[in-house]
This record gives C-alpha cells, sequence and structure tokens, in this order.
C-alpha cells in the first residue's frame, strides 16, 4: 500500500474546499432556478422542435479523459439537452402516453437521489416510505390485502404480475417452474405448454414478457376484439376450450383497464369469473386506466380491476409522476414472495441492525440494488392530496369528451373509434378524399402539426386506417390547448386540401 503523501492526496467526488462547497451550492441554485423558470414558461414554448445539426452532432464528441467541471458539464446540457426535450412536459402534449412530472416531483427526485438510499432492503426510512406507498396505492385500488412493490415501468410490472401468476398457477399443478423453467430435462416428464390470454388489443409488453419469460410469444393468446375493442368473450371461451382439448396449459387471463390504442376496458368483471370459474390467475394492465378507478364518476368503467390476483399500473403516466415510476400489487403477498425468493451468503440478514427486514424488495423484484422511486409518489400524495389526483384525471376526460363533441359535430373531422377514457382517434376527411389517400394525407397532417411545435399527438392505425391519436394525461393542458388541436387539424387540412388543389390545376396545366 502507497501511503498518502502530500503529492498524492486522498481523492474524492466531493468538493475539497469550503469555497468549493459554496461554488458546487451555487451552480445548484442556478440549475434549479433555471429548471422552475423552464416549467414555468412552458406556454410560451413550441410544443417540439426540431434539433439543429450542429447540436445533433455535437453528441459524437469524445469521451472526456480529463473532466471540464462542474459549470462547463452544466453548461453543456443548458445549450445542447434542455431546449431540445421530447416535449412532454408541454401543455399541448399528447402523445403515446406520456405524463408531464412536476414540479414538487422534480425536486422529490433531487432529494432522492442526495439521500441515495438503496431501497432492495434492509431496515431504514426510506424502505418504509416505499411500503407506505404501496399500502396507499393497495387501497386506493380497492385490493386493501395487497402487497407489491414499486418498478421502472408498466412494462415491467405488469411483467412481474405475469411472473407471478405463472409461478403460482404452475405450482398448484405440480410443476416446479423455478427449476425447471421450461426445458425438457431428462427424467422430468415433458409438460403442457403453459398460455395465457389477453385481447389483441393488449399492449406490446405481453408479447416481449412472453418471450423474455422463455414461454415463447405463442404462448400469449391474442383474442380478438368486439366493435368497442373490448375482448370478445366469446371467442376467449372458444380459445380457452380448444386450447384445453389441445392439451395446453392455461394459466392466466389478462384484461386490460384503458386499452394503449382507444381507452377501452375489457368486461373485467366476467373476466375475473372466468378466471374463478377454471381456476386461472386474474391480471389486469391498467397502466394508466387503473386510476379511473379512482374516480367514483369513471369507476364504473374499470369495475372489476379490484378483483384482480395481480394489476400493473404506472404511476408516470396518469399519476403525473416523474420518469421512472410504477407500480405491480399482488393480492397474495406469501405467493408474490415464494416466486421471488432468494438467498445468499454475502445478504446475511440479522434481527437487528442495519439488515433487520432482509432483502425485502429483492425478493419481490428482479432488481437487487433499487433507487427511492417512492419518495416522489409519497411526497406527491402528502402535498397535492388523492382529491386533487382525482381532479385532474377527471379533467382530462372532460377535456376529450369535449374534444370528441367537436369532432363528431365537424363535417370534416371523423372520430375512429368510440372515447370512453382519455383517448381520441380522429382524422381529417373531405369528400374529394378517396379512403385509399385519407391514411396519407392524414400521416402528412400530423408530422406538420408535430413540425410546428403546435401540438404533439401521435398517431395509431385502427382497422387498416390511419388515425391521429389524442392520448391526453396532461395536468397541463387547458380547454384552450384541446380547441388548438382540432382547430389545427382542421386549418391543416384545409392547407393540404388546397395544395392538392393546385397541384391537380398545376397537374392540368402542364397537360393542356
Ligand atoms: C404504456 C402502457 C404499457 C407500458 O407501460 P410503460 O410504462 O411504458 O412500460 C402497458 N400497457 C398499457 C395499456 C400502456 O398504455
Amino acid at each position: 500500500m502507497q501511503s498518502m503523501t502530500p503529492e498524492r492526496p486522498d481523492l474524492s467526488f466531493d468538493p475539497a474546499t469550503p469555497e468549493e462547497w459554496a461554488a458546487l451550492r451555487a451552480l445548484g441554485h442556478r440549475m434549479l432556478d433555471d429548471m422552475v423558470a423552464h416549467l414555468e414558461t412552458l406556454h410560451d414554448r413550441p410544443a417540439w422542435r426540431e434539433m439543429p445539426p450542429d447540436v445533433a452532432n455535437s453528441f459524437e464528441e469524445p469521451l472526456p479523459r480529463s473532466g471540464s467541471g462542474s459549470a462547463a458539464a452544466y453548461r453543456a446540457f443548458h445549450e445542447r439537452v434542455l431546449p431540445y426535450p421530447n416535449g412532454n412536459l408541454h401543455p399541448r402534449f399528447f402523445g403515446w402516453v406520456q405524463g408531464n412530472g412536476t414540479p414538487l416531483g422534480m425536486l422529490a427526485e433531487m432529494l432522492a437521489a442526495g439521500l441515495n438510499p438503496n431501497v432492495g432492503g434492509f431496515n431504514h426510512a426510506p424502505l418504509l416510505v416505499e411500503r407506505q406507498v404501496i399500502r396507499w396505492c393497495a387501497e386506493l385500488m380497492g385490493m386493501p390485502e395487497a402487497g407489491g412493490l414499486l418498478v421502472t415501468g408498466g412494462t415491467m410490472a405488469n411483467t412481474m404480475g405475469l411472473a407471478v401468476a405463472r409461478f403460482a398457477k404452475s405450482r398448484e399443478s405440480g410443476r416446479d417452474v423455478r427449476t425447471n423453467g421450461h426445458q425438457a430435462w431428462p427424467g422430468v416428464a415433458p409438460e403442457a405448454p403453459l398460455v395465457f390470454y389477453g385481447s389483441s388489443e393488449t399492449h406490446g409488453w405481453a408479447v416481449k414478457a412472453a418471450e423474455w419469460m422463455g414461454l415463447g410469444n405463442r404462448a400469449f393468446r391474442q383474442v380478438p376484439v368486439d366493435a368497442d375493442y373490448r375482448i370478445d368473450i366469446d371467442a376467449l371461451e372458444a380459445q380457452l376450450a380448444g386450447d384445453s382439448a389441445a392439451g395446453l396449459q392455461p394459466f392466466c387471463i389478462m384484461g386490460t383497464a384503458g386499452t394503449v390504442n382507444t381507452g377501452a376496458t375489457d368486461d373485467l368483471v366476467r373476466l375475473s369469473e372466468i378466471c374463478r370459474r377454471d381456476n386461472l390467475w386474474f391480471h389486469v394492465d391498467g397502466a394508466f386506466g387503473a386510476l379511473a378507478w379512482l374516480s367514483p364518476t369513471l369507476r364504473e368503467q374499470v369495475r372489476g380491476l379490484e378483483r384482480a390476483d395481480s394489476l400493473g399500473f404506472d404511476l408516470h403516466k396518469w399519476g403525473s409522476m416523474p420518469y421512472e415510476c410504477a407500480c405491480v400489487l399482488i393480492r397474495d403477498q406469501q405467493v408474490h414472495h415464494d416466486a421471488f425468493r432468494t438467498t445468499a451468503s454475502y445478504l446475511a440478514q440479522y434481527k437487528r441492525g442495519v439488515t433487520a427486514g432482509g432483502t425485502y424488495y429483492a425478493e419481490r423484484g428482479l432488481d437487487l440494488s433499487r433507487g427511492f422511486k417512492a419518495l416522489k409518489v409519497w411526497m406527491s400524495f402528502k402535498a397535492h392530496g388523492i382529491d386533487k389526483l382525482v381532479a385532474i384525471i377527471e379533467q382530462n376526460v372532460a377535456h376529450m369528451q369535449h374534444m370528441a363533441a367537436r369532432v363528431r359535430a365537424h363535417p370534416q373531422l371523423e372520430l375512429l373509434a368510440p372515447v370512453p377514457l382519455n383517448i381520441a382517434c380522429l382524422r381529417f376527411t373531405d369528400p374529394s378524399l378517396g379512403e385509399d389517400t385519407l391514411n396519407a394525407f392524414n400521416e402528412e397532417l400530423l408530422l406538420r402539426l408535430q413540425e410546428r411545435g403546435i401540438a404533439v399527438p401521435s398517431s395509431t392505425m385502427l382497422a387498416g386506417r390511419f388515425a391521429i391519436r389524442v392520448a391526453h394525461v396532461n395536468h397541463r393542458s387547458t380547454l384552450a390547448d384541446i380547441d388548438a388541436v382540432v382547430d389545427a387539424v382542421v386549418s391543416i387540412g384545409r392547407e393540404l386540401l388546397s395544395e392538392r388543389a393546385g397541384t391537380a390545376r398545376g397537374a392540368a396545366t402542364a397537360i393542356v
């Protein structure tokens, strides 16, 4: 060991002198002031803008061997990152289902990183914060006996639910999936393929999960939907019967509360009854739609989710938490633990001291080291209260009812799906536009809407028809923002029509 000499001082990432600490504090205050100013002036900015090529190219810079200092690193953020986000903070961002985050959530993230606890387990206040958040979520969703944990997103929350479902139902049927997986081991009798069910409108996480869990994506049986994009129960029954007759082993039915395309919700009560009858696990993907349960006026739409064996939902979508944050609730806490329980000598736990309580969360999911996602939820629930969250959810739905009404009333606009919740799928139409031209026409319309920074809806295809899809989980939007989107779709649509007319005239002239 080399002894530390004045020529070789002890190193650390912390500031070394009181002056350096003061400089860090000043820089931190500037960061805070800049971010608050950014949030305060969102309405004055475009919803999105293209990065200039020199900015985009600047991210090709070489690996920094020697540091340029915190102030320079912050300057790079301020000049090249801050001005070019994807827009999801903006009051007229309605793309995909991306949440805004909140100012308080931002501050809580700083506190969480500052305290920097590892919430995989052990005996400390941050762990109790997460347990309290999970208890609150369980109570909110009408599953007070459930446990669970916070994870990165809906994909992971739903995948955790499906993983526990597979463990629970295969164990009940005498299979040891933790030991054998899905491989044909010598001496182990071959086992029926495990299959699970959801509608064809199920989000893409289910295919990924089936592949990653080693089930193979053919294990995910995609059942057709009815005209309202809800799972066709008769088709489900037929497929269940057919699969069982063919020697497959159904283990889970998934219902969606709020499909990603149109916001439709499956008949969750019926699905739960089928699960009870056939001894199947009932999982609900409520990525954003589960939060409708919190509203007395919207609850009926998602009734049945409280019967789930497991429920996955995001807090970074309709819960307005900054990325990342989602929750999975699992009713049977014992089976949840059994599905992920691990032991390791380097994780020995004692009844007292730092390790008391053990690796609680690490034994209920895949991650060992886990960040302090719970703090932003805990502080936001306390600061804003659940009633405010519910009021914002109801405001979003009211906005979309308003948009749907305007679309229905306008001769050049068409709704392509019902608007049960917070998603509207629409397009511009005109008698001069044939069905074969409408898709490209509306695609161009959407791109202009985005590129001009007016608003950011996204798109989807519904029965072969291109839809401008407005998915609304935006707590910053006003009714005027909603009107601005409708007005802009009409005006850009008319602009495109007149361009077409101009081209047609030009072509006619050329022929003459
Ligand atoms: C967004 C979404 C997901 C995936 O959630 P992520 O947080 O993006 O991983 C799953 N299901 C539905 C219905 C969704 O809308």
